[in-house]
């Protein structure tokens, strides 16, 4: 493509004057020589003058966005594949063992069952934007680190915590409280909520990529909304989620189920949907 030289030519006629003023004042202003720069100088201008970018020359034709009907404040948008609205959405996901899916189905609502390990989906994703809600139960059913502890992990790897961090009196490191990438990443802010009270996620999640040696190529990186507020600003991942020592990347496939933690703490989740970016 070319690219387009975008000079205001002001600047360059004020220059044309001082060099000729300069000129006149060191003695150098002899007809002919004046004659010739001046035609230089005009010559230089009108050459600029010509590569002027025309409005239309930065209008760009070549992607027609496809029109997405927007939901309604709580419904997902036209283009979304939705991974759990109800009961029916159950067969979406299993246990990593391949076991049919133990959680508990109350209405629209989705509840972790202790002891029955992580649920996955069972169609696989890469790059995302992801809508979950979820809320954590009364913290007197839970214990020490288990206070409505959960997780998105995106790809099975990559988790943001979902957690009860409205009671600042929930005493965990601040990378590993709600919204926070787990023991990588502390939020901006703490936009919990109480609980017992539905919250959303919004994650935008560009997946790392990797060269044909399976060398990292490219980290991931994560962009959240947490109800509605901005907590995580394209961060870079520094590799899967590790509890214990330093996270590092290693080779994995493209596109990879998202999973949901079960950590003890019996967390609804409901409204889950995501489009492939
Ligand atoms: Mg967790």
């Amino acid at each position: 493509m070319k690219v387009p030289l975008v000079i205001n030519t002001y600047p360059i006629s004020k220059f044309n004057s001082i060099v000729a003023g300069v000129l006149l004042f060191q003695g150098f202003y002899k007809p002919r020589i004046m004659a010739a720069i001046v035609l230089c100088l005009l010559t230089f201008s009108t050459a600029v003058l010509a590569q002027e970018v025309k409005p239309e020359e930065t209008e760009d034709w070549s992607r027609k966005p496809p029109l997405v009907v927007p939901g309604k404040p709580g419904n997902p948008p036209s283009d979304a594949i939705i991974l759990f609205a109800g009961k029916k959405d159950l067969d979406k996901w299993e246990h990593a063992d391949g076991r049919p899916a133990e959680w508990k189905v109350k209405g629209k609502t989705m509840v972790v069952t202790p002891k029955s390990k992580d649920l996955q989906t069972k169609q696989k994703f890469g790059d995302v934007q992801l809508h979950i809600e979820w809320k954590t139960p009364d913290p007197k059913e839970d214990s020490h680190n288990d206070y409505g502890n959960s997780g998105v992990f995106l790809m099975g790897l990559y988790e943001l915590q979902v957690y009860e961090s409205y009671n600042y009196n929930n005493e965990i490191y601040y990378n590993g409280q709600a919204g926070s990438i787990y023991k990588q990443h502390i939020p901006l802010v703490n936009a919990s909520l109480p609980p017992k009270t539905w919250q959303t996620f919004d994650i935008i999640f560009k997946a790392p990529v990797f060269n044909s040696d399976k060398s990292l190529k490219k980290p991931a990186y994560m962009t959240v909304f947490h109800n509605g507020i901005l907590i995580l600003n394209h961060v870079e991942l520094k590799g899967p989620m590790k509890y214990q020592g330093y996270p590092e990347y290693e080779y994995h496939e493209a596109k990879l189920p998202l999973l949901l933690q079960e950590h003890k703490s019996r967390v609804n989740f409901r409204n889950i949907w995501l489009r492939e970016l």
